[in-house]
């Protein structure tokens, strides 16, 4: 009999790199390559149109971790109330989002659901629980805030304490 020997890693908030996703139809694939930031999920009225659904999901990655494998996205444009643009990539077939990015920010936010392996995505935090489905509000170990946090800080450091 062996004793105090671990057969299974616990599961694990991370997963080894790169991790593989795309769009709906397959024309659209990217690779991340560097480890992810944080995650959460948002619960605006915007992210309830966008998607069509009760809120988004983000996985925050430093920009440069971003590589686009195949296909080339459509890059849509809309400005926030305070000037800044968002670009978001769509797949110029299917017209699945895959990531978005801020003007002038480092990092790249992709669509959870887009990652071909979602098991493993939990939200740290959850955004605009002002106006949030009720149902969807998630109770428990989950930063929450009512509308968007200013400081991200708090996200990165629970990601950090999650993925340990
Ligand atoms: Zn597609
Ligand atoms: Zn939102």
């Amino acid at each position: 009999m062996t004793t105090g020997r671990t057969i299974c890693h616990p599961r694990s908030m991370t997963r080894d790199l790169p991790l593989p996703g795309g769009c709906n139809c397959g024309e659209v694939r990217y690779l991340i390559t560097q480890p992810i930031l944080t995650t959460y999920i948002c619960h605006c009225h915007l992210c309830q149109k966008r998607t069509g659904s009760a809120f988004s999901m983000s996985v925050v990655i430093p920009a440069d971790g971003f590589d686009l494998a195949r296909g080339k996205p459509l890059r849509t444009e809309r400005r926030l109330a305070g000037g800044a643009r968002i670009f978001a990539h769509v797949c110029p077939a299917c017209h699945s989002r895959t990531h978005t990015q801020r003007e002038g920010r480092k990092t790249v936010n992709v669509r959870a659901g887009t990652l071909d392996d979602t098991s493993w995505v939990r939200p740290v935090a959850q955004f605009w629980t002002s106006s949030a489905q009720p149902w969807a509000v998630v109770h428990g170990d989950i930063l929450s805030y009512a509308e968007q946090p200013t400081d991200f800080t708090p996200l990165l450091i629970a990601w950090r304490e999650q993925s340990k």
